[in-house]
């Protein structure tokens, strides 16, 4: 045998070994992607919201604790606007805790940090704060009222600061929609005395949210390579206290693990704050826009009031 000969041969047997890694490792991420279940997290805003046509808040607190511990959903973060503390709501928050769930802050009075400015919503994020520090099952999560971080970068990165002195960490989310506008259409037709097909209304209900759940989850991967731990955006509101229970059997169904808050803001995402100027969505839409993706393709279709009203009607919901 030549020396030629023998390179040749080594230089062959290196790149088939090389090849042979490659589908072993191709195989195993492969079988890691298939095996490794979606995860989401399940928060509401804006607890405890007031009585409506269909129910009253302690009968909606009533229900969504029923529906979370009958799925045995491991938490859920309740972020609660503290204005609308008092004694009969406080009970409210007394029974999400009691049930194992956690409260966190989403400001006073519910006022985008662009319109308050920075000096004025450091102030009301510190009311809420006081109200709510010493709450049972208080996690330091800061949720923004219409996600609205700030008006520029100067200001946003000020009220991250003075938040983070404060201890807390940013309760951002990855999954939006506009549930609060379909209970807000359940709860106007119940006012108006309309008839509700419920059985239309939990279907509309849950293949709406589904599918924004899956819309970002795919905007997820083509950003990230990967499906994150996402952070489901809900209201405390009729709807969910409604379906809630139902769209939960539908993601577990389609494969979906829901986990805790806490486990989905350990997620690597938490800590990525590249494109802090873009804030007015989400955490996914704010990574996905960094890596090119143009912002028309960042919002799902039933984020957008004229669209579910028409699709409301289509469904059958009221009659
Ligand atoms: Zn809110």
């Amino acid at each position: 045998m030549n020396e030629a000969y023998c390179i040749n041969l080594a230089r062959m047997s290196a790149t088939y070994v090389k090849i042979i890694f490659q589908i072993v490792f191709m195989g195993i991420l492969a079988a890691t992607s298939l095996c490794h279940a979606k995860e989401l997290a399940i928060t509401f805003d804006d607890a405890p919201t007031p009585d409506s046509a269909l129910m009253s808040g302690n009968e909606r607190t009533q229900k969504i604790i029923a529906a979370l511990q009958k799925a045995k959903v491991p938490d859920a973060l309740f972020f609660v606007q503290a204005d609308r503390l008092n004694k009969s709501t406080q009970m409210r928050l007394d029974q999400y805790a009691a049930a194992g769930f956690h409260i966190a802050n989403h400001s006073y009075s519910h006022q985008s940090a662009s319109a308050l400015g920075k000096k004025n919503y450091i102030a009301d994020a510190k009311s809420a704060h006081l109200l709510l520090k010493n709450q049972n099952n208080f996690l330091p999560f800061h949720r923004f009222p219409y996600l609205d971080c700030g008006k520029d970068k100067s200001s946003i990165l000020a009220i991250r600061d003075s938040l983070s002195e404060l201890g807390y960490k940013d309760g951002y989310i990855t999954i939006a929609n506009y549930d609060w506008h379909i209970s807000n259409l359940l709860a106007k037709a119940s006012e108006n005395k309309k008839n509700i097909n419920y059985e239309n209304a939990k279907k509309f209900y849950v293949d709406t949210l589904f599918s924004a759940i899956e819309f970002y989850d795919e905007v997820a991967r083509k950003a990230l390579g990967k499906s994150p731990k996402h952070v489901l955006l809900l209201h405390e509101n009729d709807a969910a206290a409604l379906f809630l229970g139902d769209l939960i059997a539908h993601l577990r169904s389609k494969g979906w693990k829901i986990i805790s808050p806490q486990k989905a803001y350990e997620d690597p995402i938490s800590r990525d704050l590249s494109n802090i100027s873009y804030h007015h969505q989400n955490r996914v839409a704010a990574i996905a826009r960094r890596s090119g993706i143009p912002e028309d393709k960042l919002y799902h279709v039933s984020e957008n009031v004229d669209y579910l009203d028409k699709a409301f009607v289509e469904a059958g919901v009221v009659y």
